[in-house]
């Protein structure tokens, strides 16, 4: 048997397969992806097409690794929270590269410091003396 033949005669018996599966009448559902009604050939067919199938399934795949992504952070976050503490009132930070929490410093600014340390954190951040004194106030800067 030629290859040709081959291919026709493993289609034909393909298409044989089928027909029972199509008979079988699942219900319509909506594609997973475009949301087009079609008659699925098997329960758990979620896509109208090969190609609803084929982006649907690349969105997945995009959809889980953000969610790993996400997951990470969290627990980057989680971590930090848990070991990267402020010095000022020993509670957690959420990142690494905070060194203090902005309101702890500004109640440094309301008890009256005005160490070089407390003086340059703000106007690191870009605030005026001005400003903190503004912010020694209570006011919003
Ligand atoms: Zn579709
Ligand atoms: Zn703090």
């Amino acid at each position: 048997m030629d290859k040709e033949k081959l291919k026709q005669a493993n289609e034909k018996l393909a298409g044989a397969c089928l027909i029972p599966v199509t008979e079988r009448n699942f219900k319509e559902k909506p594609c997973l992806e475009c949301g087009k009604w079609f008659k699925p050939l098997y329960p758990y067919m979620k896509y109208c097409c090969k190609s609803c199938a084929k982006v649907g399934m690349r969105r997945k795949q995009k959809e889980y690794s953000a969610r790993i992504v996400k997951l990470k952070s969290e627990e980057t976050k989680k971590w930090n929270l848990k070991h990267h503490l402020c010095p000022i009132c020993g509670k957690g930070m959420p990142a690494k590269n905070m060194r203090v929490h902005f309101d702890c410093m500004v109640e440094m600014l309301r008890k009256g410091n005005r160490s070089e340390k407390t003086l340059r954190y703000f106007w690191n951040r870009g605030y005026t003396l001005y400003d903190m004194e503004q912010l020694a106030r209570g006011e919003e800067v």
